[in-house]
């Protein structure tokens, strides 16, 4: 059976709900004897609402049994919670309100409190609100770890990335992480606007800061060698580009893009310098000729080559050439027009596709999950 997350999560919450209502009730009864440690009758009405998928009617009974029993905390922070969950921020926040107005709530359930409206807030799309009790949060010492999550989550969303660097420096030290390498896509974050600022020296310094923060990361090489391009250094670029075919061949379609802006398609340079690619990485091939096939850039010699041998493994193909007699450029623009061959980048974790590169996945917003995904079809049904 599949079970709805949501529902689960507020059986789970009511459950909880009903723990602490019994530790409270057992801790009461050690100095008066009048009270039971069993729920009412009430409570499990509203469990059995829930694991019916009855949340309306589940939400009624709970707000009864709050509102007969102010003092019963867990259940208001599970209704909170299940509101919250529902979309109705604005009831979410209107309990998490009243409790943390009540003078006796004891200290954790005010940090629990505050912790569940900035959760509030934060679902209900006002950060400044949230951001300010996250900070608040993490200098009691509240939760430190979690509402730093929440922090970066907020600065990415916000763009606003030199916040992102300072509450992810302070996650790293709590949590492990691929946190060097989101880092340095900070940075390039940073890189990328001072680009489109037109502010090249920015450029340059946020690029050195990424690369301090991590070398891992093929989006500093590849802006590097941009950067190298706008400052007219195109031998720098060809350097940094050849460099980045070898190390990460799956980047062919873009390097390939960008070396054809360096370079006649047919010039000496271009096949000089992609020979020297295949030379010390052979696996680059096949990724080039897939790359060549699905941008229509097939017009260089060493290109073709690499064109020819794909071609001769895959028979499907094979016969579809002979219809060309073996005029790459001829075939490569047929597949290119017709969305035979196509270029998409699709996200390792979510599977999140887009014809576009994204560094950060707009689904899951993973950091650097986007894979090169180019099919080839000889026609409609086969898939090379
Ligand atoms: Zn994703």
């Amino acid at each position: 059976m599949v079970v709805d997350s949501s529902l689960a999560l507020g059986v789970l919450l009511v459950v909880a709900a009903a723990a602490g209502w019994v530790i409270a009730r057992l801790t009461t009864r050690r100095t008066t004897t009048t009270r039971s440690a069993v729920p009412p009758a009430d409570f499990y009405r509203g469990l059995n609402h829930l694991l019916r998928d009855e949340s309306d009617k589940a939400l009624a009974v709970l707000q009864s049994i709050a509102e007969a029993d102010s003092g019963m905390v867990e259940i208001h922070f599970a209704l909170g919670t299940l509101f919250r969950q529902r979309g109705e921020t604005d009831r979410a926040i209107r309990i998490h309100q009243n409790l943390l107005a009540r003078p006796d709530l004891a200290r954790r359930h005010r940090e629990q409190a505050l912790f569940s409206l900035a959760e509030d807030y934060l679902k209900a799309g006002l950060f400044d609100r949230a951001e300010a009790l996250f900070v608040q949060l993490i200098d009691q010492g509240v939760q430190r770890s979690e509402a730093l999550q929440r922090l970066v989550s907020i600065y990415e969303r916000q763009r606003d990335w030199n916040q992102a660097i300072d509450a992810r420096r302070q996650l790293a030290n709590l949590l492990p992480g691929n946190h060097a390498e989101t880092i340095a896509q900070y940075y390039c974050e940073i890189a990328q606007q001072a680009r489109e600022t037109n502010d090249l020296a920015q450029m340059r310094a946020a690029l050195k800061s990424a690369r301090g923060a991590s070398r891992n990361i093929v989006r500093g090489a590849l802006m590097r060698a941009d950067l190298a391009i706008l400052k007219d250094d195109v031998s720098l670029a060809v350097k940094l580009y050849r460099k980045l075919l070898e190390s990460t061949p799956e980047l062919a379609a873009l390097v390939l893009l960008r070396l054809h802006g360096c370079f006649d398609a047919t010039s000496a340079e271009l096949s000089r310098t992609l020979r020297e690619a295949l030379r010390r990485q052979p696996e680059l091939a096949n990724h080039l000729a897939k790359a060549a096939l699905a941008a229509d850039l097939s017009q260089n010699d060493v290109v073709a080559e690499t064109i020819r041998t794909y071609i001769a493994d895959n028979p499907a193909l094979a016969t579809l050439s002979e219809n060309y007699e073996d005029n790459y450029s001829a075939l490569t623009e047929m597949l290119h027009s017709l969305g035979l061959a196509r270029l998409q980048f699709r996200c390792r974790e979510c599977g999140y596709s887009a014809g576009d590169l994204f560094w950060q996945c707009p689904a899951c917003q993973s950091w650097d999950s986007a894979q090169t995904d180019i099919r080839i079809t000889a026609e409609a049904t086969t898939e090379i």
